[in-house]
């Protein structure tokens, strides 16, 4: 299957071959020590990679939806997530906060920011993460609020689910002038939802690592984080209030999510594949049935993220994000059923370290709760009946 155009081409297949040759030896420490994937930093900025979502200008790749370069990107990503799950989500936070600065930011904070990720290596996260209800049995709640004050605001409470906390020198807050919530959790309209480019550095940002021990997604870092009457200054403000909901932000990124999801069941199947050669089975009749399926189930996966590329290249923005969100719901499934196909077909050894399969296991359980899928095709449903609908954060 042919996939990005020219010379980005050589740029993808250097990042696969790093994802292959070096990242994937790494994913078990990383996992095993719940840290931050820096050695890969290290690497991807070494390989001139980490601006890919930084326009040319800027001395970046000008990859992704906003520059109407999307494929590129989203295959960084499934390569990344090849190697390991959680380095392909810490990448998509950053990647989606540089799309945002384009999309979003003035002239003068692109300068500023975009020399910090081409020079100096910085990474960026975007954290929304403020959940409401809590868990049975939890007492902490998480939450910000802003206070206007000269020259800025001051943050605020915790956020949780904060990717990339112990890596990243920036990052997006999104968080509600209404109240607590940030995106995903607030109850209102969004149009008091501001992006605050918060540098991580300042003493009053603190992070809680007591909180973040989940089943998978462990190097994901994403922590609790507090913020201590942060200040951020005005010239932080990327777009105006209301702008992530109003542009519909979060369509563009929903896919980069399944283009990860992607790379953890290829990860699999190329397992699958040597494994069963290895033992010889290859002539089973069961073993090649399922080897056929998670076959094309890829093919129909990277077909789904080549269309939704498609649409953010030609323009069609409606278009383009509710196939995204169409292509996250396929996309759940076919790499679920990968998994599936190749525990049944190689057996129990293959769900033990060093192997990579029970990783993927765990982590894709995890991940694929960033968003619920009920609530994505029920979105569908009423975008197909003409009923009001949120493909951004898929609410009923
Ligand atoms: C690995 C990982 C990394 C993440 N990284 C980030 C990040 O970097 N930045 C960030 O901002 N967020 C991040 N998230 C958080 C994510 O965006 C969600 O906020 C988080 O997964 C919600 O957790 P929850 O499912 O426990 O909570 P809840 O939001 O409480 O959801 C529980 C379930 O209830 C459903 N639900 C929620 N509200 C309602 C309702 N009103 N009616 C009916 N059903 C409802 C949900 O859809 C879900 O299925 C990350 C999540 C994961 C798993």
């Amino acid at each position: 299957m042919t996939t990005a155009r020219g010379g980005d081409r050589g740029v993808v297949e250097r990042v696969a071959k790093l994802a292959r040759e070096v990242f994937a030896a790494r994913a078990d420490g990383y996992d095993r020590r719940a840290a931050f994937p820096q050695e890969d930093f290290d690497d991807l900025f070494a390989a001139g990679v980490l601006g890919a979502a930084v326009p040319r200008e800027y001395g970046g790749l000008g990859f992704g939806p906003h520059r109407r370069n999307t494929l590129p990107l989203w295959e960084i990503t499934t390569s990344l997530a090849t190697a390991d799950l959680s380095l392909a989500r810490c990448w998509e936070g950053h990647a989606n906060c540089l799309t945002l600065i384009d999309a979003l930011g003035t002239e003068e904070q692109k300068g500023r920011w975009f020399a910090g990720v081409v020079e100096r290596g910085e990474k960026w996260a975007g954290w929304s993460g403020e959940p409401q209800a809590s868990r049975h049995g939890e007492k902490r709640s998480f939450g910000t609020t802003l206070t206007p004050v000269d020259g800025g605001w001051t943050v605020r409470g915790s956020k949780a689910f904060a990717t990339g906390a112990t890596g990243a020198q920036w990052a997006v807050l999104l968080v509600d002038a209404d109240g607590p919530g940030g995106a995903r959790h607030a109850g209102g309209t969004g149009a008091g939802l501001m992006l605050l480019a918060c540098d991580l550095s300042d003493p009053t940002v603190t992070v809680d690592g007591s909180w973040w021990d989940p089943i998978g997604m462990r190097a994901t870092v994403s922590h609790v984080v507090r913020f201590d009457d942060t200040f951020v200054p005005r010239e932080h403000l990327i777009g105006d209030p209301g702008s992530y909901f109003a542009g519909q932000w979060q369509t563009a990124f929903t896919p980069h999510y399944a283009a990860s999801f992607l790379g953890a069941a290829e990860a699999v199947f190329t397992y699958a594949v040597a494994y069963l050669r290895h033992q010889h089975k290859s002539g089973d009749p069961y073993v090649q049935q399922r080897v056929g399926d998670m076959a094309v189930d890829l093919d129909t996966a990277r077909l789904w993220l080549r269309h939704v590329a498609e649409l953010w290249d030609s323009g069609e923005r409606a278009g383009a994000r509710i196939a995204g969100s169409r292509a996250r719901h396929v996309i759940e499934h076919l790499t679920e059923r990968t998994v599936r196909h190749c525990v049944r077909a190689c057996g129990a050894r293959s769900l033990m370290r060093p192997g990579p399969v029970e990783r993927v296991l765990r982590d894709l359980t995890f991940y694929q709760r960033h968003d619920n899928d009920d609530h994505i095709v029920a979105m569908i449903g009423r975008e197909v009946l003409g009923e009001q609908h949120d493909p951004s954060f898929h609410r009923p």
